[in-house]
C-alpha cells in the first residue's frame, strides 16, 4: 500500500505497512505483531479521512405550531444519517448552525453507539429573527457568545443580519473566550467591506459572501478581497457545490431527481427539496443569470485567493437542497480542482488544513504515528486524479475498519427502508405526524 501522508511537506511512502492499535496509528513500516488482523492494501492508496468544513446536519426536528395546536417531533436515526459521511470517507464534519440535538448526535458517536464522524459545533448568531441566536447590540452580542461558550459550543458563526457594532463585539468577545469565528460578511458592510476585516474574523463560510459585497464582480474587486483576506489571516471555505446545485434547481428539479445518491437522503428531506424548493419556485431569467454569474465569480475568486496565499478549505453547505451530506464533499473537491487548485492542494483543503483551523492538527488530518486512525483506503492514486477519492476500498473511523462491502450492504439497506417509508414523510404534512 502507498501512503499519501498530507504532512507539510507532503510525503508519499510507497509499499508501506501501517499498524493500528485501538483508535490510533501506532506504527508505519514496523514489524507486524503476530496477533494483528491484516488488511491487504496491496497496490492501494491510503489518505487521511476527509473533513467537511461546512455542514448542516439533519437531527431530530421539532415542529411546534404553537399552543394549543399540535406540536410534533420527527426523530432522525443518527446511524442512518451518519452513514452518508462514513460511506464517503468523511470522518470529521463542522456543523455551522449547531443546536442541542447535534450534541445528542455527537454523544451517540462518542459513546460508540453510532459509527460516525467527529463533529465540531459552531453557534450561529444573527441580528435578525432567523434561525439560531439573535443579538442586536454589542452587549447582547457579548452575552450570546458567553452563553454559547457555557453551553459547550466551540466556535461562533456570525451571520448576515448583524449590525456593525454588534458584529465587532461578538468577534472580540469570542476571542476573549478562546473561540474562533467563521461566518458570513454582514450585509451592513456593503460598500465598506474593509471594515469587516478585523482581527479574529477567522474564516468566510462561502465564496459568494464576497460577491454580495460588490455589484460589479470586477477583477479588481477580486484582487482587493484576496488582499484583505490574506492580510487579516481570514481563511476561505468556498462551498462551490452549493451554487452549482442552486443554479441547476433554478432551471429544473430534475437535477435533484437525477442525483445518484438522493435515495440515501431521509425521505422528509427528499420531499422538502422536491416540493418546497424556493430556488425553483422563485426562479426567473434574471435569477438564473445571476446564479451563473456567481458560479463564474466564485471560480475566479478561488484562483485569486490561492495565488494570494489565502488558505482554502473544503466545505459543502450540505443540507441545502440537493447538497447531500458526505457525497457532496467529493463534488466540492472536483470543483476546487477545476477552479485551479492542484490535486495535492485539494487534498490538503479536505484534510490537513481544516484540522489546523479547527485546532486539532495534533489528532487528525495527516497519516502519522500517534494520530487517530481516521483513514481512507483508495483503489487509485488521488494525486493523479482527484476523482479517485471516490474509489473507496474501505474506511477507518476512529480505528474501526469498515470495508466497502459492508458500506454497500448498509447503503442498500438504507435505500430500501427510505423507499418503504416514503409515503410516511410528506413535507407539506410534517406538522401532523
Ligand atoms: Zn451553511
Amino acid at each position: 500500500m502507498n501512503i499519501v501522508t498530507m504532512t507539510t511537506p507532503n510525503k508519499i511512502i510507497k509499499n508501506a505497512t501501517v499498524l493500528i492499535k485501538g483508535n490510533k496509528i501506532s506504527g508505519i513500516n514496523e514489524a507486524i505483531p503476530t496477533e494483528a488482523t491484516i488488511i491487504d492494501g496491496n497496490g492501494k492508496w491510503l489518505i487521511p479521512g476527509l473533513i467537511d468544513m461546512h455542514v448542516h446536519n439533519l437531527a431530530d426536528i421539532d415542529f411546534s405550531s404553537g399552543y394549543p395546536t399540535k406540536a410534533s417531533t420527527i426523530f432522525i436515526d443518527t446511524q442512518d444519517f451518519m452513514l452518508q459521511y462514513i460511506a464517503n470517507g468523511v470522518t470529521t464534519a463542522f456543523e455551522l448552525s449547531a443546536r442541542p440535538a447535534h450534541f445528542g448526535q455527537r454523544n451517540e458517536i462518542a459513546k460508540g453507539k453510532v459509527i460516525g464522524p467527529r463533529i465540531a459545533l459552531a453557534a450561529l448568531i444573527d441580528g435578525t429573527d432567523g434561525s439560531g441566536n439573535n443579538a442586536h447590540s454589542p452587549s447582547e452580542g457579548r452575552q450570546t457568545v458567553r452563553i454559547a461558550k457555557a453551553q459547550g459550543y466551540e466556535f461562533i458563526k456570525v451571520y448576515s443580519g448583524l449590525n456593525i457594532e454588534t458584529y465587532k463585539a461578538i468577534i472580540d468577545e469570542a476571542d476573549r473566550q478562546g473561540m474562533k469565528v467563521v461566518g458570513h460578511i454582514p450585509n451592513a458592510f456593503k460598500g465598506k467591506i474593509e471594515e469587516a476585516f478585523i482581527p479574529h474574523f477567522d474564516m468566510v463560510a462561502h465564496a459568494e459572501e464576497y460577491a454580495k459585497q460588490t455589484d460589479y464582480f470586477t477583477a479588481e474587486d477580486v484582487q482587493r478581497f484576496a488582499k484583505l483576506a490574506k492580510e487579516n489571516g481570514t481563511w476561505l471555505t468556498p462551498t462551490l457545490i452549493t451554487m452549482h446545485r442552486i443554479a441547476d434547481q433554478s432551471h429544473s428539479l430534475d437535477s435533484i431527481r437525477q442525483l445518484p445518491y438522493l435515495k440515501y437522503v431521509h425521505p422528509l428531506m427528499q420531499s422538502k427539496w422536491l416540493t418546497s424548493n424556493s430556488y425553483n419556485k422563485g426562479s426567473s431569467p434574471e435569477r438564473k443569470e445571476y446564479f451563473e454569474k456567481l458560479i463564474h465569480f466564485n471560480r475566479v475568486l478561488v484562483k485569486a485567493f490561492k495565488e494570494a496565499g489565502v488558505p482554502i478549505v473544503a466545505g459543502t453547505d450540505s443540507g441545502t437542497s440537493g447538497v447531500v451530506w458526505g457525497f457532496s464533499l467529493h463534488d466540492e473537491m472536483e470543483l476546487l480542482a477545476e477552479a485551479g487548485l492542484t490535486n495535492e492542494e485539494v487534498l490538503a483543503a479536505a484534510t490537513s488544513l481544516p484540522a489546523m483551523w479547527l485546532g486539532i492538527e495534533d489528532k487528525i488530518g495527516t497519516v502519522e504515528v500517534g494520530k487517530y486512525a481516521d483513514l481512507i483506503l483508495l483503489d487509485a492514486n488521488p494525486l493523479e486524479n482527484i476523482q479517485n477519492t471516490r474509489k473507496i476500498s474501505g474506511v477507518f473511523v476512529n480505528g474501526q475498519w469498515i470495508a466497502k462491502e459492508k458500506i454497500n450492504l448498509m447503503l442498500n439497506d438504507l435505500e430500501k427502508r427510505n423507499r418503504a417509508n416514503k409515503e410516511n414523510y410528506d413535507w407539506a404534512k410534517r406538522k401532523d405526524y
